[in-house]
């Protein structure tokens, strides 16, 4: 049995999958894949490659080949793309992997077809300029030949309907599919997916909204089919009552009015909890609010209780609501879900 943890996340499987079905429903005849890169967006690959395979899922994302391997052999039936490529010290594994390359430049392009080839993907730029080859660089017949199952490419500002480069995007993208030949095109991430049937094409790859996540181009009537999916607990490890004029933590920057009762949670910054959530941040017992105070540490958090029946070895649940925190803290739903570190239980219910 492994230590037991002071810290958890509860991540709700069923939600998880319902998630995928209604992203899969808004694609209209696409497949649904899924990005489980910066592992499963902090939820854990490989549990989330596992329920979404049960369910039907197919197609999976992650960035590097480290993530590939680290996922270890994939659910029956299903593929694995690599989103960055093969750089050269990547050559090996990628050659040794079921997982396929996404190519994304001419050297990418080079270099898999002088390991040998074999079945790839490509990444084609239209417009965000990240990764992805450029329309001029697929003209000069830099693809011919190569086994290439699907060529995607990625919307900058999926997450603003209103955004001219979405329509430009398509635009090019559908170029796109009519010069290079592949067994499929794939171009929405879960904002793409709420743009409309247009953006789905062959396969649609949502990471985000698979976790709970709300893309901002979700009408309300969406925003609803999305599940939350993450739930984050701490201990209690200690209770005490402070008198008035005593301050708790670094910088002793809070100061008690009046007595208090103060418990101290077994979570930090160093889990992903950042300091800048402290202002915005609540933690719940029951339908009880409760603010967190002072200074939050590296591995602790002190919060206010007063009469609450409560002390070690409780514990108090975190409010994760991630499109209200992300837009009160002024980071993204992307950032509080992957920053979430190791130190949690991560318990699939
Ligand atoms: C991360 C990523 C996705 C998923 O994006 P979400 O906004 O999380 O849905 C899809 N495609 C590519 C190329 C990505 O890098």
């Amino acid at each position: 049995m492994p230590a037991s943890s002071p810290l958890r996340l509860d991540l709700d499987g069923d939600s998880l999958v319902a998630n995928w079905h209604a992203l899969r429903r808004a694609g209209g005849g696409a497949a649904c894949g899924a990005a489980i890169k910066a592992d499963g967006y902090g939820l854990g690959a490989r549990q989330v490659a596992a329920r979404l395979a049960a369910a039907g899922c197919r197609d999976f994302f992650v960035a590097t080949w480290r993530e590939a391997e680290a996922l270890g052999p994939l659910p029956e039936g299903a593929s694995l793309s690599v989103l960055h490529g093969v750089r050269e010290a990547d050559m090996a594994a990628a050659r040794q992997s079921d997982a396929r390359p996404v190519l994304n430049s001419v050297d990418q392009v080079a270099r898999w077809r002088a390991g040998g080839g074999g079945r790839c993907d490509v990444m084609v730029d239209t417009g965000m300029n990240r990764l992805g080859l450029g329309l001029a660089e697929i003209e000069s017949g830099l693809l011919d030949g190569l086994a290439i199952e699907t060529v995607m490419s990625h919307l900058a500002c999926a997450d603003d309907p209103a955004h001219p480069l979405n329509a430009r995007q398509l635009a090019r993208f559908a170029e796109v599919r009519a010069r290079v030949p592949a067994r499929r095109y794939s171009l929405a991430n879960s904002a793409g997916i709420f743009l409309g049937t247009d953006y789905a094409f062959d396969l649609t790859r949502p990471g985000l909204a698979l976790y709970g996540g709300v893309p901002v181009a979700t009408d309300a009537g969406q925003r609803q089919v999305l599940r939350p999916v993450v739930t984050l607990s701490a201990a209690i490890l200690q209770v005490r009552t402070v008198e008035a004029g005593d301050s708790v933590g670094y910088g002793a920057t809070w100061v008690a009015p009046a007595p208090a009762r103060i418990a101290i949670l077994n979570i930090g910054y160093a889990d992903g909890v950042l300091r800048r959530l402290m202002p915005v941040l609540t933690l719940r017992h029951g339908d009880r609010r409760i603010a967190p105070i002072g200074r939050l540490s590296m591995d602790l958090m002190a919060v206010r209780i007063d009469d609450l029946a409560l002390g070690e070895g409780d514990w108090l649940q975190l409010d994760y609501a991630l499109p209200a925190l992300a837009a009160a803290a002024g980071l993204s739903q992307y950032e509080l879900l992957t920053g979430l570190g190791n130190r949690f239980d991560r318990n699939w219910i």
